[in-house]
């Protein structure tokens, strides 16, 4: 069972926003959301999340962009980034990494397994699911 951790989610679709905090919650995660990258990392800064997920393409600045900034600040560079992508793209991963992600995850998520693939993470364990 989570403990109350605080998660960061940057993501600008609506649903999938949803979908993931819903879940989230209900595994007892604080969840904070943010539909832009600018408003994420403001939130990071104030609110120092246990960790952040992060959509790869959002309008404005993309989420490789919003993640080299986060994880190059003194602020929060210590906050783990997983990213989020749709495309299972030869190549993404190696992108989401390179920008300082710690992980990465493809959409859509698997709504069986996401809460318990996010605590394992949270444990230190990996990502069972990643790709
Ligand atoms: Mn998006």
């Amino acid at each position: 069972m989570a403990t109350g951790k605080k998660i960061l989610i940057i993501e600008d679709n609506p649903l999938n926003l949803e979908l993931a905090t819903d879940i989230l919650e209900t595994a007892g995660y604080v969840v904070c959301q943010a539909a832009t990258a600018e408003k994420g990392i403001q939130l990071a800064r104030s609110l120092q999340p246990d960790l952040i997920l992060m959509d790869t393409s959002l309008p404005g600045m993309d989420g490789l962009s919003a993640t080299r900034i986060l994880t190059q600040e003194e602020s929060t560079e210590h906050i783990p980034i997983i990213s989020l992508t749709a495309h299972a793209m030869e190549g993404d991963k190696e992108k989401a990494l390179a920008a300082g992600a710690k992980a990465y995850l493809i959409k859509p998520i698997d709504t069986r397994t996401f809460a318990d693939t996010i605590t394992q993470f949270l444990n230190g364990e990996g990502l069972s699911k990643a790709a």
